[in-house]
């Protein structure tokens, strides 16, 4: 089995964004089958051009764009010079000739053409630590994809391993994913026991302070907007403080999925556990809104969630762990199935059979639930 991994760093500013957007734009009707010729670009460009509808059937590229000259990124190939002690100039693997050179003898990343559309132009960028863990780690940076993101050119390496599938121990992870208001709850379980059980969460002081001022400067923006003044200096620079919260308020939560993601998967790698994950999203928005929180605090409360699964499995896949979904649930009885009652402080009981435990800890006792 093979998995992959990608990350994305940004391009020196002396990108021509508008011919790497060319770039993209040619390599979209590559995807859709055409022969695509231009005659004005570099020679060593238009031969990747031809060389990209090989990538058409390959798995990391299978993603057709959907539109007409949608945005597609361009796919590149990676040529590896690794250090090794017999060869003095390194051992080359993968075509000479592929603008995408990491050369692991003096830490660089080398992108060529891909650039500008001057012969010979090329930019170095530092080797990111991340690729040199994912090759200790037994992976290789065979493709990599460049595109213009937000108007800002990026590199995207993808990483690629043979996985054996681990022989998992007698630990399990159990994993509740829910908004961030009520957190991720894992637990720890060998056997019929509790070896470790938390919720994690993010400051939600800090997130529900930011998004208090938030809304405050936005009523202050409509304000202006109402008056016609939303155009002033004053205006605009209302505008800009909105945007820029916002923008700091979704980068410090994609953070914080990032972050407990990889410590979730290094903890699972660790143990050798098996993965049991129920990330019933929909319900969790459900609860919210019932709870009266505005929809608006909800989308912040559940922004980059989807993401930390998303990454979590990505990298239980790369690790060979074995994970499966399964229904956790809060609010059902798991030792009778019957739906139970939330009392004071998040604690739920059964009215049936006298269960009861906090509303975090019950989707752990699901696991143990033979109904
Ligand atoms: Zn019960």
């Amino acid at each position: 089995m093979k998995a992959y991994r990608a990350i994305l760093i940004p391009l020196p500013s002396e990108c021509d964004v508008q011919y790497m957007r060319r770039l993209m734009a040619l390599a979209n009707l590559t995807y859709r089958g055409y022969l695509v010729m231009a005659p004005d670009m570099l020679r060593s460009i238009q031969h990747q051009l031809l060389g990209w509808r090989r990538f058409k059937q390959s798995l990391v590229f299978s993603t057709t764009p959907k539109k007409w000259l949608a945005k597609t990124w361009i796919p590149l190939k990676v040529h590896r010079i690794s250090r090794t002690e017999n060869v003095p100039n390194g051992k080359r693997v993968g075509d000479r000739t592929a603008p995408v050179v990491l050369d692991f003898t003096r830490n660089v990343i080398r992108v060529r053409q891909i650039c500008r559309n001057q012969p010979r132009y090329s930019v170095e960028l530092p080797m990111p630590k991340w690729v040199l863990k994912r090759v200790a780690e037994g992976g290789d940076v065979k493709f990599a994809l460049a595109g213009v993101r937000r108007g800002r050119p990026y590199l995207v390496l993808v990483a690629e391993r043979e996985v054996q599938p681990i022989q998992p121990s007698d630990y399990v992870l159990v994993v509740d994913v829910n908004s961030w208001k009520h957190g991720i709850a894992w637990a720890l379980v060998k056997g019929d026991k509790i070896i470790k059980w938390t919720v994690e969460r993010p400051d939600l002081d800090y997130v529900e302070k930011t998004y208090g001022k938030l809304v405050k400067l936005e009523r202050k923006y409509g304000v202006f907007k109402r008056l016609g003044l939303h155009e002033t200096p004053e205006g605009r620079k209302l505008w800009r403080g909105v945007k820029r919260r916002k923008q700091k308020l979704y980068a410090y939560l994609r953070d914080f999925a990032q972050k407990l993601a990889s410590r979730l998967a290094k903890k699972a790698v660790k143990h050798g556990v098996r993965v049991v994950i129920d990330d019933m999203l929909d319900e969790s928005r459900r609860k919210l809104l019932e709870e009266k929180i505005s929809s608006d605090l909800a989308k912040i409360y559940l922004s980059g969630v989807r993401r930390f699964v998303k990454l979590f499995t990505n990298q239980l896949r790369w690790y060979g762990v074995p994970y499966e979904f399964r229904r956790l649930y809060s609010t059902v009885c798991p030792k009778c199935g019957t739906k139970m009652k939330e009392l004071l402080d998040r604690v739920m009981k059964c009215e049936n059979c006298n269960f009861s435990a906090h509303r975090d800890f019950v989707p752990v006792m699901w696991y143990f639930a033979k109904l």
